[in-house]
């Protein structure tokens, strides 16, 4: 069980050890970042409770039950009243709630609660997984609340979340919670390399450029990356090296351009990674504990030119301008300021 699924080993063997001991609870809440394989472990656990083949509580993976606990047909994103009922797999006893746009519909968990009351069709019991399940709203959360409160035996739900604070705290009472940690860059960049096979330095920058999270690794268009972190880094160079203004002053137009908006924190990120990375081989670190791995003789030249009492005042500023970006200030007039600092 979960050979497919990388990281949070000390939880798969918690569940294992529940599955195998018929102690597995039948209301659960995976909590924990975006990206790290709640809702996979999820559909594994399903599989262990359909599969038809298995006598060890654990899913063989093959069988046709499994295969098809595994497999959903989403609604389309613009047909809205097909989120207002749980959306069932290929196998009758495996279903999900998902929401729309922001919110999961009442309507959804009425559903739910409808066929949590009946008996599995095909299988010993049936599984409801709650995606984003802290976008349900009060109704919502309330007829949950009821289901909880008395689950059929044969009936086990999963309510799955990045945000657990925002659940109504007498959901969370009733739910076993599991806390799901980041992924580590060394799983990380091992599952590149051997499950998505990518190249050695390749998998090195996805690692450490996901934060943990495999889905985010994966989902990664490292040459778009580089397009962009090229263009921050011939800034951060007039910067430290050519003092080069109308550079700067362009890159902040750029940034500020209505295209570039949606990625506008994305793109101070990752200027904020090349700063962090000068400053930290300036200070001695290995040029392989950076960020940025694949560009070490760059980030090298920049540390030899760099002003030490620079870096971390410019990292201060980043960070105050992101503070600010949440309380609506000119975003234009933020990023000249900041690099206007920059190029002083
Ligand atoms: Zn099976």
């Amino acid at each position: 069980m979960f050979d497919n699924i990388v990281g949070n080993e000390q939880l798969k063997a918690t569940l294992v050890r529940l599955r195998t001991s018929g102690r597995l609870p039948n209301a659960m809440l995976f909590a924990g970042p975006e990206g790290v394989g709640k809702r996979l472990f999820a559909i594994e656990i399903a599989r262990s409770l359909v599969c038809r083949v298995s006598e060890n509580g654990l899913p063989c993976g093959e069988c046709p039950a499994c295969v098809r606990a595994g497999e959903f047909e989403f609604p389309r994103a613009d047909a809205r009243d097909d989120f207002k009922k749980v959306i069932f797999s290929n196998h009758p006893d495996v279903a999900t709630v998902a929401a729309y746009n922001r919110s999961i519909f009442v309507d959804a968990i009425r559903d739910l609660e409808r066929e949590a009351h009946f008996r599995p069709y095909e299988a010993a019991a049936r599984v409801f997984i709650v995606d984003d399940a802290d976008k349900m709203n009060d109704a919502a959360s309330n007829a949950l609340l009821k289901t909880l409160e008395e689950p059929a035996a044969t009936t086990h739900i999963f309510l799955i979340t990045s945000r657990p604070d925002s659940l109504l705290p007498t959901i969370r009472s009733r739910c076993q919670v599991l806390r799901f940690a980041p992924v580590s860059v060394e799983e990380t960049e091992r599952y590149l390399i051997e499950t998505r096979g990518l190249p050695k330095p390749e998998s090195e920058l996805a690692a450490r450029l996901a934060n943990g999270s495999i889905g985010h690794a994966v989902a990664l268009d490292l040459p778009e990356f580089r397009g962009r972190r090229d263009r921050l880094l011939a800034a951060l160079t007039s910067a430290i090296d050519t003092g080069d203004r109308v550079l700067l002053l362009r890159t902040t137009e750029e940034l500020n351009d209505a295209k570039n908006k949606d990625s506008f924190e994305d793109n101070l990120g990752i200027l904020e990674s090349l700063i962090h990375d000068v400053w930290s081989i300036g200070i001695g670190q290995a040029s392989s504990d950076v960020v940025n791995t694949d560009i070490p003789e760059k980030l090298t030249s920049l540390a030899k030119n760099a002003n030490s009492k620079n870096l971390p005042e410019w990292l201060t500023a980043i960070q105050t301008l992101r503070e600010n970006l949440l309380v609506n200030i000119n975003r234009k007039m933020a990023t000249d300021a900041l690099f206007m600092k920059m190029a002083a």
